[in-house]
């Protein structure tokens, strides 16, 4: 293979600037932040998600902020929704070069009493989503030679906890599905990445976490507190951008240090 050529051919200072987002999840909790930073590093934003009134709301208040932002309605456990959303994007313009795919869905069940049929709305919605959203993305990126794609996991993917039989096991295969996705897009000049965070104020966590569950977290975090989405969507603008080129395949805790942490008080 002739590096040079190959290199020469992937050179992101040729391509077009701004580039096209699609946040899935994005008008609520950490995908919000994501979808706010962004739109204030230039980006044009699609705002994808389910819940159609936070989505016009955020694009809404990102245009009047003088960034470019669209609200569309996207149901990632639903092809068809992910058809349509992706037909907006191509439509309007032609392209999508960053995809993050970040919508998922939690509850907690004792293992022994896992509803079966919950195990399959989350897998839809946390791993069949990312991966379809994906496949559309880079078919796209692959165009121009260049994408970012960016999957948000969970220290539960990569720890067990409590409760977590569906979840935890969906985001140790969204790990996994990023190493699959970054060894096969590469050629395309495609980075797969992602991030996988730890305890983190959101909407989510305000429904799923008891006090017992809060208490428990800012115990076993070293940072002694939960992280707020403005901290996880930094790390996930820095794989979107140039300086991320050769970061491929890898996920990253953002999570205060509880990856790192064994006991905390001798
Ligand atoms: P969140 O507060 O529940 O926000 C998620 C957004 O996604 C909401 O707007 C939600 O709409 C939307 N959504 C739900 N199902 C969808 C679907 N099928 N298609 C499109 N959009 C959908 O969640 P979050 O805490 O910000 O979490 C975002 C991501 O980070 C998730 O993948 C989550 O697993 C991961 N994560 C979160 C934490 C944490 O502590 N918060 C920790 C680790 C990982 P509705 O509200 O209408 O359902």
């Amino acid at each position: 293979m002739n590096l040079n050529t190959e290199t020469s051919r992937r050179t992101p200072s040729s391509l077009t600037h701004p580039r096209v987002a699609l946040v899935t999840g994005g008008g609520a909790g950490i995908g919000a932040a994501i979808s706010q930073q962004l739109a204030e590093a230039g980006h044009i934003v699609f705002i994808g998600d389910i819940n159609a009134h936070t989505a016009n709301d955020l694009a809404g208040s990102l245009c009047a902020a003088g960034h470019e932002a669209y609200a569309v309605q996207l149901d990632v456990s639903a092809p068809a929704s992910i058809d349509a959303a992706f037909n907006t994007i191509e439509n309007q313009f032609g392209r999508c070069d960053i995809l993050v795919n970040n919508a998922g869905i939690a509850k907690t069940f004792p293992f022994l009493d896992y509803p079966v049929e919950h195990w399959r709305k989350v897998f839809d919605v946390n791993v069949t989503g990312p991966m379809l959203c994906g496949q559309h993305a880079a078919r796209l990126m692959r165009k121009n030679g260049w994408g970012r794609i960016v999957n948000i996991a969970s220290v539960s993917g990569l720890r067990a906890s409590s409760g977590r039989t569906a979840y935890g096991t969906s985001k140790a295969a969204v790990v996994g599905l990023t190493r699959q996705m970054a060894i096969e897009l590469a050629e395309y000049g495609i980075t797969t990445n992602g991030v996988a965070p730890g305890p983190i104020d959101t909407p989510m966590t305000l429904d799923l976490h008891s006090q017992v569950a809060r208490d428990n977290y800012t115990r076993a975090v070293p940072a002694k507190r939960y992280g707020v989405p403005a901290e996880i969507a930094a790390v996930v603008q820095f794989l979107c951008s140039e300086q991320a080129s050769y970061v491929n395949g890898q996920t990253v805790p953002v999570d205060g240090g509880f990856m790192a942490a064994g006991v905390l008080e001798i």
